[in-house]
C-alpha cells in the first residue's frame, strides 16, 4: 500500500518524493510506504483549507450534515474492509476493530452530523433596555492530530465536529498507523466534499505535525497523544494565541472495594487492563484493591488473565494481538525490568512472546501483572501504555483516594462497590475527567471527554466539541 497525501481534493506525493516504511506489527515486515511530508506539503494543505473555508462555512448546517452522513454510510458499507486495514496497521485484534474502532468512527460522523442540526444560540435579555444574542462561528483552518492506538476512531472524533461546525481541516494521523486515514480520504473523495475542505497529510510528528501546529493560518489545534508532545505543542499554541485542546496520557486507577459484584468486576478489570494490548488511554493500570479482598482478587485476576489468547490479530480466537511497534514493545518490556528492580513481583507474564511461522517476527508480549510496589515508584508514576498493570492493597476509603490521586495524571478511573453513597463519594474525590462506577469504557458521545492535571487541557465530546470548534460572539442590541 503506497499512501498519498490528500490535498485540495487531489491525491499527491510528498513534495520531496520521500517515503517511510509502513510495518505490519503482526509480522514485523514492511508492507507499505507512507509519505514523509514536510513543511512544504503542510503549507500547500493549509493554503487549500484556507481557500475552501469561506464557502464551506457558509453552507447551511443541513448541507454540511448531509456530506458527513454520506461519508458515514460509505464507511458503514466498508466496515469489514476498514476493520481489516486497522487491524493490520496497528496489530489490534480484528474482532476489536470490528466491534469498537470502526463502529465508533461511524458513530462520530453520524453524531456530529446530526448534533449540528440541533444547535441553538443563547440570548441574554436585559428587559426594555436591550438584549444580547450569541453567534457561534467556525474559526477557519483547524489542525487535527491523532495518535496510533485507536487510529480511525480518534481521527474521526476530531474531524467530524470540526467539519460539522464549519471549519476546514488539515489532519495528520500518526505515522505509525496511517492506513485507515488514507482509505478514508478515498471515501471523502468519493462522497465529493468540496476541494480543500478536508486535507490529510502523512508523515512524522517533527516533520509534518510541528509545521502544521506552528502555521500562522491555523487558528485551532485539537491534539490527542502523549503528554510530552502535548507540552511541546502547547508552548507553540500559547506563543501564537491558538485555541487548543489537549487529550494526553493517563495512569488510571481502578478502585475495587470488597462489596462489589465480584464476577462482573473481574471480567471488566481483565478488559480494562488488557484490551488493545493495554494501549488505550482509558485502560486502568494501577489496580487498588481493599485489603480484605486482595488475596481473592489476585488469584482470580491471574486465573482469568491466563485464559487470554495472544495470537495473530486476524485470528478470531486472539484476545490480544501484537504491540504496535518494535520500539514500543521494547519500551514496555523495559518497564517490566524496572518494576523488578524496584522490588515488584511479576505475578504473571512479563515476557516477550514469539509466535510461529509468518508471525515469528511480530511484536507480541504477554499480559503482565505486578504486585508489591508502592505508589511512589516509577512503574506506578509513569505511563507504560501496554499490557502491564500493578496491583496494590488499601485499607480505608481515604487511603484509596490518596493512592488514586497520587499521580501527575488524571484522565479516568473506575470504582467498584455496591454501596451507592460510597461510590459517589469516591467518584467525587478522585481527580480525573472520567469516572466509571461498576463499569468501564461505556461511552455516550454527548458527555464531556478529557482529563485533568497532565492528562490534558479542555474537553471534547458532544456540545463541548461543537463549542470548542466555534467561537462565540456576543451582539448587543440597544432598544432604548
Ligand atoms: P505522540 O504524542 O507520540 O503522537 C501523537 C501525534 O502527534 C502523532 O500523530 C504524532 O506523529 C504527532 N506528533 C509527534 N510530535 C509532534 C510535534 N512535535 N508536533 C506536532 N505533532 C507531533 O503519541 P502516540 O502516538 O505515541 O500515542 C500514545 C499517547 O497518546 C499515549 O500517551 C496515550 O495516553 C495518549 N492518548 C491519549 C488519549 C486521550 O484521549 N487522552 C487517547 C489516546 C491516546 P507521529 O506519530 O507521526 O510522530
Amino acid at each position: 500500500m503506497r499512501i498519498a497525501n490528500y490535498i485540495d481534493g487531489v491525491f499527491v506525493e510528498p513534495q520531496n518524493g520521500r517515503y517511510i516504511d509502513n510495518i505490519d506489527p503482526s509480522t514485523g515486515k514492511i508492507y507499505g510506504e507512507i509519505p514523509k511530508s514536510t513543511e512544504a506539503d503542510v503549507t500547500h494543505a493549509v493554503g487549500s483549507a484556507k481557500k475552501a473555508f469561506p464557502s464551506w462555512s457558509q453552507l447551511s448546517a443541513s448541507k454540511r450534515s448531509s456530506y458527513l452522513l454520506k461519508l458515514a454510510d460509505e464507511l458503514d458499507e466498508k466496515l469489514e474492509y476498514f476493520a481489516k486495514a486497522e487491524s493490520k496497521d496497528n496489530g489490534k485484534p480484528l474482532s476489536l476493530a470490528k466491534k469498537v474502532d470502526i463502529p465508533r468512527a461511524i458513530d462520530n460522523f453520524r453524531f456530529f452530523a446530526t448534533a449540528i442540526l440541533h444547535e441553538k444560540s443563547e440570548i441574554h435579555d436585559m428587559g426594555i433596555s436591550g438584549f444580547n444574542y450569541t453567534l457561534r462561528r467556525p474559526l477557519g483552518v483547524v489542525a487535527c492530530i491523532s495518535p496510533w492506538n485507536l487510529p480511525l476512531y480518534l481521527f474521526t472524533w476530531k474531524i467530524a465536529p470540526a467539519l460539522a461546525a464549519g471549519n476546514t481541516v488539515v489532519a495528520k494521523p500518526s505515522e505509525i498507523t496511517p492506513a485507515t486515514a488514507f482509505i478514508l480520504s478515498e471515501l471523502i473523495d468519493k462522497v465529493g466534499f468540496p476541494k480543500g475542505v478536508i486535507n490529510i497529510i502523512h508523515g512524522k510528528g517533527e516533520d509534518a505535525g510541528q509545521p502544521l501546529v506552528s502555521h500562522s493560518d491555523v487558528s485551532l489545534i485539537s491534539f490527542t497523544g502523549g503528554t510530552t508532545t502535548g507540552e511541546k505543542i502547547n508552548r507553540i499554541a500559547a506563543a501564537n494565541f491558538k485555541k487548543i485542546s489537549l487529550e494526553l496520557g493517563g495512569k488510571n486507577p481502578n478502585v475495587i472495594f470488597s462489596d462489589c459484584d465480584f464476577d462482573k468486576m473481574i471480567q471488566t478489570t481483565v478488559r480494562s487492563s488488557f484490551s488493545n494490548q493495554g494501549q488505550i488511554c482509558l485502560c486502568g493500570s494501577r489496580i487498588l484493591v481493599e485489603s480484605n479482598l486482595y488475596t481473592r482478587f489476585l488469584k482470580a485476576f491471574i486465573q482469568e488473565t491466563k485464559k487470554l489468547k495472544i495470537g495473530p490479530p486476524m485470528d478470531p480466537k486472539s484476545d490480544l494481538g501484537s504491540i504496535v511497534s518494535k520500539d514500543h514493545k521494547e519500551k514496555i518490556l523495559s518497564y517490566v525490568e524496572l518494576a523488578k528492580k524496584e522490588g515488584g513481583k511479576v505475578e504473571f507474564g512479563g515476557e516477550s512472546i514469539t509466535l510461529e511461522g509468518e508471525y515469528s517476527g511480530g511484536f507480541y508480549m504477554s499480559p503482565t501483572i505486578i504486585s508489591r510496589l508502592d505508589m511512589s515508584c516509577r512503574t506506578n508514576q509513569e505511563e507504560i501504555f501496554g499490557p502491564v498493570v500493578t496491583v496494590m492493597p488499601f485499607s480505608s476509603e481515604n487511603e484509596a483516594i490518596q493512592l488514586a490521586n497520587n499521580s501527575r495524571y488524571g484522565l479516568a478511573a473506575t470504582v467498584w462497590t455496591n454501596d451507592l453513597k460510597k461510590a459517589h463519594r469516591i467518584a467525587d474525590n478522585i481527580a480525573a475527567g472520567i469516572i466509571w462506577i461498576n463499569s468501564w469504557l461505556v461511552r455516550d458521545l454527548r458527555t464531556p471527554f478529557g482529563g485533568v492535571k497532565e492528562s490534558g487541557v479542555g474537553r471534547e465530546g458532544g456540545y463541548e466539541s461543537l463549542r470548542f470548534f466555534t467561537e462565540p460572539k456576543n451582539v448587543y442590541v440597544d432598544l432604548k
